[in-house]
């Protein structure tokens, strides 16, 4: 995939902010700092457009952002950081919730697990969801430059087994060497197309 544009176009808080038309959305799914900030910025060749941050739990809005205007990847608040106050948990919870269960335009989710470890419970429970409600699913097993070549293969067929995901729908990625960017591409590819 050659992307010639990208641009954030909304950050939003509340349904009635999300873009108007029919584009597919591909949405981003894990918990805070597993890297969707950095996955988004290495899959379109932009250093900086999709804000990384060192601190997690900071973002709250969903962010959509326009590719080749095509498609939107839309990074949604992360899960799982237990800093942030129960009622936080909760508005966030009923956001994403909302936006998985109710948005005609997804048309796939990228669940970003971190491949250093076991799933948390968190995302055995975001996976199992998507399953329950048929939003076709691709994992995608973050920060792989981080191990060894064979425990990284190790790790992502035990985060395959547990997830129990079909071993095409799960990628090894890295933001900074960008392995994964072209099995990424290939297995949303079909989801971008209108
Ligand atoms: P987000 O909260 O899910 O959007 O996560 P970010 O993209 O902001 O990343 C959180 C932290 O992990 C940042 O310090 C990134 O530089 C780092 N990070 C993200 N992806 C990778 C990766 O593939 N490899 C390495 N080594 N670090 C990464």
């Amino acid at each position: 995939m050659i992307v010639n544009h990208a641009e954030l176009v909304v950050s939003a808080v509340k349904p009635e902010q999300y873009p108007k038309g029919s584009l597919p959305e591909i949405a981003l799914v894990g918990r805070s700092n597993v890297g969707k900030s950095s996955l988004i910025n290495r899959m379109i060749n932009r250093k900086r457009l999709a804000h990384t941050s060192s601190t997690p739990g900071k973002t709250q809005t969903l962010n959509f952002y326009l590719i080749n205007r095509a498609f939107y990847f839309v990074d949604l608040p992360g899960y799982g950081y237990a800093k942030v106050s129960k009622q936080t948990k909760a508005q966030w919870g009923h956001m994403i919730e909302h936006y998985l269960r109710k948005r005609e335009e997804l048309t796939c989710a990228l669940l970003l697990v971190d491949v250093r470890h076991k799933p948390t419970r968190d995302d055995v429970n975001m996976f199992d969801w998507l399953d329950y409600y048929t939003i076709p699913t691709v994992v995608v097993a973050t920060k792989s430059d981080k191990l060894s070549k064979g425990k990284r293969l190790q790790q992502v067929k035990a985060i395959q087994r547990e997830l129990g995901v079909r071993p095409e729908d799960i990628v090894a990625f890295s933001s900074a060497t960008g392995e994964g960017k072209e099995p990424l591409w290939r297995a949303i590819t079909s989801y971008v197309s209108n």
